[in-house]
């Protein structure tokens, strides 16, 4: 029998009612034939609640006890969720996923997913059941519970599509699917009906958070269908799949504003062989996540080196670059998490000419300051002000008509 996997976010289950309804959708599937495994978020906001907690206690919580704690909320999801069901006459059975061998690395908080025991889920599905899986979860080899990232549920959902060989991954969620930017900010941005996997990684990476990126990921290396759509409408959302040709002639598929950031600069650097690779070792080793590098010799023996993290990372940016500081011989360090960086991208760009300038000259119109500018094949990324930001976004989707569907956007040459 066909296997399909729901997945369902914390906005689409706050409540008792919430949940018997996605218990509903999941019935539907059961109807129509399919043997289903579904993945479950914590309810509504609890995740943060639990933060809160932890930080009321202790302002810097071990790694290790944040998993442990957080882990819990989807782990009491798939618990209600099993009742629910049972209560509406279905046999099904809550998982965590400890109990799956979800196996990760050591890294806490960002975990990434090694191995998943799908025997055990298989188990159950021959069983006839319904398997609840708790999002966000896994277990190191030394069995201390690890969490995929923020928003990592979808992650563990396209992970268990892939090792199920499921038909479809369905994400349910507070929106209709994937829009040209996020319908919170510019209300009026598109809902795009297809999406390449290398266009969805790069806006989720650049801050479009209806996707945690790695599940993107998976479903790109493991050919998983995704089925991004709403949780309260029932009607096709977004299918996030391999390219298809025409989308080459969409110059600008999305915008996306990232708001957990942070620059580091590192000012008067001494402008030898090795030291870029000293900074950056030391920054791995305490699991630093970088994205963008920026060198500028300033002089002949003076460099500046900046680079971005997340907010979350700085702290550990900073002690890392600061136990270097006799080393590297460096005037000063400089730091700004007061910014957000607004992104347009498309495969597109590789072929179209004129997108760098439109988005200047977008943002020029609005006068907003660009801090700095990076580029990839298809993607442009500027630093701004983060009062300035939403102004920004909706100025840059403005210009490149992402009100309009995709259709009304093609441009020739
Ligand atoms: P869930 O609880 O279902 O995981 P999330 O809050 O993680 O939900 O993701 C859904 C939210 O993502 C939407 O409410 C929307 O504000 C936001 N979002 C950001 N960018 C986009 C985008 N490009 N398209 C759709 N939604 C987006
Ligand atoms: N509950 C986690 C979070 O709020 C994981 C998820 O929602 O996917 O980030
Ligand atoms: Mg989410």
């Amino acid at each position: 029998m066909a296997i399909i996997v729901q997945k369902f976010g914390g906005t689409s289950l706050a409540n008792a009612e919430m949940i018997r309804a996605a218990a509903g959708r999941t019935i539907e599937a059961v109807k129509k034939g399919y043997q289903v495994v579904v993945v479950a978020s914590a309810r509504g906001k609890q995740t943060d609640q639990l933060v809160a907690d932890a930080l009321e206690l202790n302002p810097d919580p071990s790694p290790r006890e944040m998993d442990q704690l957080l882990h819990t909320g989807e782990i009491q999801t798939v618990a209600l969720y099993a009742m629910a069901l049972d209560q509406m006459g279905y046999d099904a059975i809550s998982l965590t996923g400890y109990q799956i061998r979800m196996v990760t690395d050591n890294n806490h908080s960002k975990a990434r997913i090694k191995s998943i025991d799908a025997d055990r889920m298989y188990k159950y599905i021959n069983q006839g059941k319904i398997v609840l899986i708790a999002g966000f979860q896994g277990i190191n080899d030394e069995e201390h519970v690890t969490t995929l990232g923020r928003g990592g549920s979808d992650t563990t959902a396209v992970a268990i599509a892939a090792v199920l060989d499921a038909d479809v991954c369905e994400i349910y969620t507070d929106v209709d699917g994937i829009h040209t930017a996020d319908p919170r900010i510019f209300e009026d941005a598109a809902k795009i009906d297809q999406i390449s996997y290398d266009e969805m990684l790069e806006l989720a990476s650049l801050g479009a958070g209806v996707m945690h990126g790695r599940s993107i990921e998976f479903g790109k290396n493991y050919n998983v269908k995704i089925h991004v759509r709403s949780s309260s409408e029932d009607k096709e959302g977004t299918i996030i799949t391999h390219e298809v040709p025409q989308m080459e002639d969409i110059v600008v598929s999305g915008a996306t504003i990232q708001k957990d950031l942070a620059k580091v600069s590192i000012i008067g650097v001494d402008n030898k062989p090795g030291n870029a690779a000293r900074i950056f070792s030391a920054l791995a080793n305490t699991q630093v996540v970088i994205s963008d590098i920026i060198q500028t010799e300033i002089s002949d023996d003076k460099a500046n080196l900046s680079f971005t993290t997340s907010a979350s990372d700085l702290k550990n940016a900073e002690k890392a670059i600061d136990s270097m500081k006799k080393d590297l011989n460096f005037d000063n360090i400089f730091v700004r998490d007061d910014i957000v960086e607004i992104s347009v991208v498309g495969v597109g760009m590789r072929t179209h000419y004129g997108v760098a300038d439109k988005m200047f000259s977008a943002l020029a119109k609005e006068e907003i300051n660009i801090d700095s500018i990076t580029t990839s094949e298809i993607c442009i990324s500027c630093i701004v002000d983060e009062d300035q930001g939403q102004k920004a976004l909706i100025a840059v989707c403005r210009a490149f008509d992402l009100d309009k569907p995709a259709e009304k956007r093609i441009t020739k040459g």
